[in-house]
């Protein structure tokens, strides 16, 4: 074989490469155009689906199952059974309390309750797009994210539980020159990590509790993973790269004593620029309903951003930088 033709191989090779990489699909379940405060500027929102957390205070339930799924809109529906009638799998039952509870270990995922819905009180959560798919669509905005320093924020659900396509999508973002930022629960293998970290401009990193005990209660999980990668996030990272991310769950993490240990713990972390408090909100509360699920909080009063001020003043003394919310 000459030189020639091995140096056609290879570049056979690698522009299949690309094409597959290209081609490598995400499960996506929102795009945001035009946001902001999640990263500076103005910034496309991706929300990838699937989380191995399930906190009490999601305020995106349907972002945790890594799979499209049926959500349903009770204040829009009619009551009129179209989509009872145009179900094949039988997988729509009346509930009391809920209205239209789609079975999700029956339903299949056709669309078929969307289309002939009318009143569009359906609506299919969670669809497959293509790096190349969401490059496109981050493109026709660019002007907008260039001119204002911003750029993209990878949310979810975790975007590291898809892994290779969260890697591969950062890496296309960083070809194009885009600004990358993540938001992340830090609940994943510190391989996937450190494979995504070359491609971050900034990590929005969660932080929820800090004994392992009442993590696991309200999260499902333990923070271990979580206290080891952040440790190894700080001992790798060149830049302060990092903003932590506290949701201010009344009843659950608020006691001045438990914020307290949480900013003494992560003081000693150099590669963090701030902490961000996140004051809880109930907008997610319609869509626990919406997927027929029951919301543990409803009864919890949302958190007004002024009355949290005072955590500021906690976190000078501390020696730690704390902001309420994320503007
Ligand atoms: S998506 Fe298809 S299978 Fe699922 S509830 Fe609707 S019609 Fe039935
Ligand atoms: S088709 Fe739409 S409006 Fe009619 S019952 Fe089903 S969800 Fe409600």
């Amino acid at each position: 074989m000459t030189i020639s033709d091995r140096k056609h191989i290879l570049q056979n090779n690698s522009d299949n490469k690309t094409e597959e990489i290209k081609n490598l699909k995400g499960m996506i379940f929102d795009i945001k155009r035009f946001a902001t405060g999640d990263g500076p500027g103005i910034r496309g929102l991706i929300f990838l689906k699937g989380c191995p957390l399930s906190c009490k205070w999601c305020a995106n339930p349907e972002s945790q199952k890594f799979r499209s799924e049926i959500i349903y809109y009770k204040n829009n529906c009619v009551g009129c059974g179209k989509c009872i009638k145009s179900c094949q799998y039988d997988a729509i039952n009346e509930d009391d309390s809920f209205g239209l509870v789609t079975d999700q270990a029956k339903c299949v995922n056709c669309g078929d309750c969307v289309e002939a819905c009318l009143h569009d009180a359906r609506e299919t959560v969670g669809e497959e797009k293509s790096i190349e798919d969401l490059l496109n669509l981050i493109r026709k905005d660019r002007s907008f994210y260039d001119n204002s320093g911003g750029g993209i924020t990878l949310t979810g659900g975790e975007p590291l539980f898809q892994c290779e396509f969260t890697v591969e999508l950062l890496k296309a973002f960083k070809r194009e020159n885009i600004h990358t930022a993540i938001e992340t629960t830090g609940y994943t293998s510190q391989e996937c990590l450190a494979a995504a970290v070359d491609y971050l401009d900034l990590i929005f990193y969660d932080f929820k509790h800090i004994d392992d005990d009442k993590h696991q209660e309200y999260t499902g999980v333990s923070n271990q993973i979580i206290k080891e990668n952040l440790l190894w996030l700080n001992n790798n990272l060149k830049e302060e790269k990092i903003i932590i991310r506290i949701p201010y769950i009344p009843g659950h993490n608020s006691a001045v004593e438990t914020q307290k240990r949480m900013y003494k713990y992560l003081k000693q972390f150099d590669k963090i620029k701030r902490i961000e408090i996140m004051p809880y909100h109930r907008l997610g509360a319609a869509k626990y309903e919406g997927l027929g699920l029951d919301y543990e909080l409803k009864e919890l009063e949302p958190v007004k951003k002024k009355d949290l001020n005072h955590f500021v003043e906690l976190g000078e003394k501390i020696g730690v930088k704390v902001r309420i919310d994320s503007k």
